[in-house]
Parts: structure tokens; C-alpha cells; sequence
């Protein structure tokens, strides 16, 4: 099966464009234009069907993941879409992914890093291609409730309502088992709302597959905390199963002098104060941190940073710099990162290039390691003091670079968010019940079987591998499903 054998021979790759900074930068919409069906389904036939479809066999490559984690079946939809049959096109979608429209959105697309024409041309489009076919199944009217003719009596708390806790309620709800999720924030999505924020992922997106769960049967009990509000042990009694999905939100500090000063904050409080006062009031109600006219700098890269960047761009900042502690990427693959591995190279994302585009330069400064906030207790943060690193100097039982001395630098700053990553779940949760950790503090469960030390205790996602990806989540959200399944019957019909 395949559309157009010469297809990628006769079109080149055309990504879907992302508006112009200048204009994005006066809203919080999404960034990302689809093309029209026809520029598409051209972009479908330059799949090639290849005997080994590495795009979708999934796995982990040098500790990165190579094909798409969740094995969507790529060929196939790309070659529907080609001949115009998008509503199948969906229906295959939907076999493999939960939510295509949050993976079509975010993803960082492993798939297109393991596309075989990618090899010698630039690979298809598969990203855009699945968001295209989603967006298009919900303003068709395809997609609707489709709740689970019997109940099996059964009933599952699903704790945290991120990607993995919903891919989770998700399929136990189809399995028929009667699943409430609980939230401890105001709305449901976990990062899906609080995280990423509305220019790459517009939370009417999220909150519409929610009211889709809820139709089909899921409960959703927000303001809730487990541990807190209800205890986790009270939970347990309550529920013949319990998952885990609560995430991976300790975030790693820097703590160097005046890291209590005024203005140093952890990016999450930036990113998830500014989506819930823009959702509740249009930031009218004054409850976020509020960049404008500000000289602002945000400590790591990554996706936490980025999301950084573009926030602060949109609300106004004077100023902006990007410290990445790591060296700049090459422009290329290295010889050492071949296909189909991830490519480790030098990308330049939308907050980046919105930063570029108001500031003139790309926003980042590589090989930079913070030494100290200073300003004081009254007017706040006022700057920080740097000092460059060399990476092919690595420290005997210390750090894998050293200092290079006399690059000392202060920087002007009234804000600083720090983006460096996360630590592994909150324990609090984990402790009331007993459950075991491993050495990176995550709750022990092995991949495959998510099955934690406690019986029916299962946990999936960021909570359980470590800080991850969307996709990744809804990988484990639905396996996780499958083992909770089989525990309680036996036996389990679920993927
Ligand atoms: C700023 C940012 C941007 C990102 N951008 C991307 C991206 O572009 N693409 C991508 O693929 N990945 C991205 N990621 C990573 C991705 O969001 C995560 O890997 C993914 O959301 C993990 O899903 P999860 O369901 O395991 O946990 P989470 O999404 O973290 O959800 C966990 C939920 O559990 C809730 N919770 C915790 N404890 C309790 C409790 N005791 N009781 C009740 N509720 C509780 C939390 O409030 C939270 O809502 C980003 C991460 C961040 C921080
Ligand atoms: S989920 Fe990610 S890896 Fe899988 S097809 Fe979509 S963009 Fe590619």
C-alpha cells in the first residue's frame, strides 16, 4: 500500500509554517499554520512505505527515543491522507494515540528523526500530518463520546491528570471499569494546561478532549490532593486499584547567593500563574508574574525554558537572555548521533526566534554557569554574576567541565526563572502509602509491568521514568491501563 511511489521524489518537504513573530507576539494563540488538505496530502506522498518503517518502532536509542514511542502507524494514515480518506485516517490514529491533537502539537517527533527518507532528504511531515487529521476529525464531527457498553463493577483513582493519567482513565474507562481521576489543581490536564503554554498547545484543545472523557464516563475530582485533601491510604481503601500519574514536579534549584532575592523564580510558578490568571480573567485579575518592561533571564534550555522565553516575550519584556549551561549543538548530526537517533543539533524554536526577532540576536548564551544572583532584600533582583565553562575539561569527581577563569561577567536582571529540570515526583503521596523508590526518588515500577511494591498500586509516566515527554506518558498511561486491567479480571483485551 502506498499512494504515490515518486511521491518523494517530485515534492519537497514543506513543514507548516508558524505565523510571523511580530504578529504572534501580540496574543496567545497557537503559533503553528496548518496547510490546506491538498498541500498535505502531498506531503503524505512523499512517504516511501518503507519495508521497515523505523518512524513507528518506537524505542530508546543512545537514551533517546528513536521512532515514535507509542508505534502510531505512520505509513498507514500518511497514505490515507493521500487519497483522501481521512475519516480511516483517524480511525488508525486513534488506535495507537489517545489524544493525537497533544502529540501533534508538542511532540518533538522522534518519528521524523527516524524517517528513512530522512536519510538523504528531508523526512515527511508526520507531525503536522497528525495534528491535520485530528483537528480535521473534530471539526468533522467525527469524533464523539463513545462510552463502554457494560460495567464491570470495578473502581479506579487515578491520581494526577496529566497526559498519563488521562491516557489511562482513558482505556480502563473502555475496558468498563469506573475511574475517577483526581487533580489537586483547579483544572485537569497536568502540564497539558499548567505547563506548556497556550500559544503551543490552546487549553480549549485540552479541554475538549476532557469533556470528551467525562461524557464517556470518567469522573474528574478537582482541588483535590491525595495526601492532603483525602489520604492516600483512605484512597486505597476506597478503590479496588489506585495509578500514580502525579508527575515529575520537584524542580532541580540553584543554590547559589541571593537565590532568595525578590524576582528568582522556579519557571513553573512563572509559566503556571501566567496560564491560570490568562484563563481566569485575561491576566486582569493581576495574579502572575508579570515581565513587562522587565530585563529578564532564564537559567536552561529545553522545552521548560523555551515556554519561558515566549511567555515573557508576550507579556512585554525589555530584555531577554537564554543561559544553557551545555555547548551550542552542532549544525548537523554528529558523527557519533547517527539515523536514526534522535538528532542532537542546533534547533532554533519558536521563543527563540521570537526573542531574535523583537531583540536581533538568537536569545542564547551557551557554556554559562551562574555564580550569583545579586540585589538586595528591598529593590530585588537587580543582576547575575557568570563565568564561562569549558566542556573538554572535565573535573576529577566533580562537575564534566571546569571554570575558565577571567570570563567573570555581570548581567543586568530584574527576573530570573529557572529552568533546569525536574527531581522526580513529590513524596508525600508515596510515603503515606509505602511505596518503593528507586535511586532516582521515582515510584518503583518496572516498564512493561508499571506494577508498583504495594499490590493494585500501579504508577506510570514522569513519576515513574523521570522527567519526559508527552508522548512518552501516553505510552506509559496506557500500559499501565493494560496491567491494571489484567490485574483485576485476569486478563486484559487492552493494547
Ligand atoms: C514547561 C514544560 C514544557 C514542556 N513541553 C513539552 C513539549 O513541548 N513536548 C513534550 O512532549 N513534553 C513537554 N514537556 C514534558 C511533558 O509535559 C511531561 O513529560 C508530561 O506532561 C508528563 O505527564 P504526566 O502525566 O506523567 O505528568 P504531569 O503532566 O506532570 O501531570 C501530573 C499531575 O499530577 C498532579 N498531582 C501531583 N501530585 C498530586 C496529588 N498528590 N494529588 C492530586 N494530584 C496530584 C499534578 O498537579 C499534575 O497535574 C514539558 C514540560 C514542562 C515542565
Ligand atoms: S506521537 Fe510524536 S513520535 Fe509519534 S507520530 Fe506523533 S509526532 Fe511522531
Amino acid at each position: 500500500m502506498m499512494g504515490k511511489p515518486t511521491g518523494f521524489m517530485e515534492y519537497t518537504r514543506e513543514a507548516a509554517p508558524y505565523r510571523d513573530p511580530a504578529a504572534r507576539l501580540g496574543d496567545w494563540n497557537e503559533f503553528v499554520q496548518l496547510p490546506v488538505v491538498e498541500d498535505l496530502a502531498r506531503q503524505g506522498a512523499r512517504c516511501m512505505d518503507c519495508g521497515v518503517p523505523f518512524c513507528h518502532t518506537g524505542g530508546l536509542m543512545a537514551n533517546m527515543a528513536s521512532g515514535c514511542p507509542i508505534n502510531n502507524l505512520i505509513p498507514e494514515w500518511n497514505d490515507l491522507v493521500y487519497n483522501d480518506r481521512w475519516r480511516d485516517a483517524l480511525d488508525r490514529l486513534h488506535e495507537t494515540n489517545n489524544f493525537p491533537e497533544f502529540t501533534g502539537r508538542v511532540c518533538p517527533a522522534p518519528c521524523e528523526g527516524a524517517c528513512v527518507l530522512g536519510i538523504t532528504d528531508p523526512p515527511v511531515t508526520i507531525k503536522n500530518i497528525e495534528q491535520a487529521i485530528v483537528d480535521r476529525g473534530f471539526d468533522e464531527g467525527w469524533v464523539e463520546p463513545s462510552p463502554p457498553g457494560e460495567r464491570t463493577g470495578k473502581t479506579i483513582a487515578v491520581v494526577g491528570s496529566g497526559p498519563a493519567g488521562l491516557a489511562c482513565a482513558d482505556q480502563l474507562n473502555r475496558a468498563g471499569h469506573s475511574v475517577t481521576v483526581f487533580e489537586r489543581h483547579d483544572r485537569i490536564g497536568g502540564l497539558l494546561m499548567y505547563g506548556i503554554p497556550n500559544m503551543k498547545l490552546e487549553k480549549t484543545v485540552v479541554q475538549r478532549r476532557v469533556d470528551l472523557l467525562e461524557a464517556e464516563g470518567v469522573a474528574f475530582r478537582v482541588n483535590t490532593e491525595i495526601g492532603i485533601d483525602v489520604s492516600a491510604d483512605d484512597l486505597r481503601n476506597d478503590h479496588d486499584a489506585i495509578v500514580l500519574c502525579v508527575g515529575a514536579t520537584r524542580p532541580r534549584d540553584l543554590p547559589v547567593p541571593g537565590r532568595d532575592l525578590p524576582g528568582v523564580h522556579f519557571a513553573m510558578e512563572f509559566l503556571h500563574g501566567n496560564t491560570r490568571s490568562l484563563l481566569d480573567s485575561e491576566h486582569a485579575d493581576g495574579n502572575y508574574i508579570d515581565a513587562r518592561g522587565k530585563n529578564v533571564i532564564v537559567i536552561g534550555g529545553g522545552d521548560t525554558g523555551t515556554d519561558c522565553i515566549g511567555t515573557a516575550m508576550r507579556l512585554g519584556c525589555k530584555s531577554l537572555v537564554n543561559f544553557e549551561i551545555v555547548p551550542r549543538p552542532p549544525d548537523e548530526r554528529a558523527e557519533n548521533n547517527p539515523w536514526p537517533q534522535w538528532p542532537r543539533v542546533f534547533r532554533v524554536d519558536y521563543g527563540h526566534a521570537e526573542a531574535a526577532a523583537a531583540f536581533g540576536d538568537d536569545p542564547r548564551e551557551f557554556c554559562i554557569e551562574t555564580l550569583e544572583f545579586t540585589g538586595d532584600a528591598e529593590t530585588g533582583l537587580t543582576g547575575l554574576k557568570t563565568i564561562e565553562v569549558d566542556w573538554s575539561r572535565p573535573q576529577e569527581n566533580g562537575p564534566p567541565f571546569s571554570r575558565i577563569e577571567g570570563t567573570e561577567r555581570e548581567w543586568e536582571a530584574d527576573l530570573a526563572f529557572l529552568a533546569m529540570g525536574f527531581l522526580g515526583p513529590e513524596q508525600l503521596i508515596g510515603d503515606q502509602l509505602g511505596v518503593e523508590t528507586d535511586a532516582r526518588s521515582n515510584f518503583q515500577a518496572e516498564y512493561g509491568q508499571f506494577t508498583t511494591s504495594l499490590e493494585g498500586v500501579f504508577s506510570a509516566g514522569d513519576c515513574r521514568r523521570g522527567q519526559s515527554l508527552v508522548v512518552w506518558a501516553i505510552n506509559e498511561g496506557r500500559g499501565a491501563a493494560r496491567e491494571c486491567d489484567r490485574y483485576l479480571m485476569g486478563e486484559s483485551r487492552l493494547p
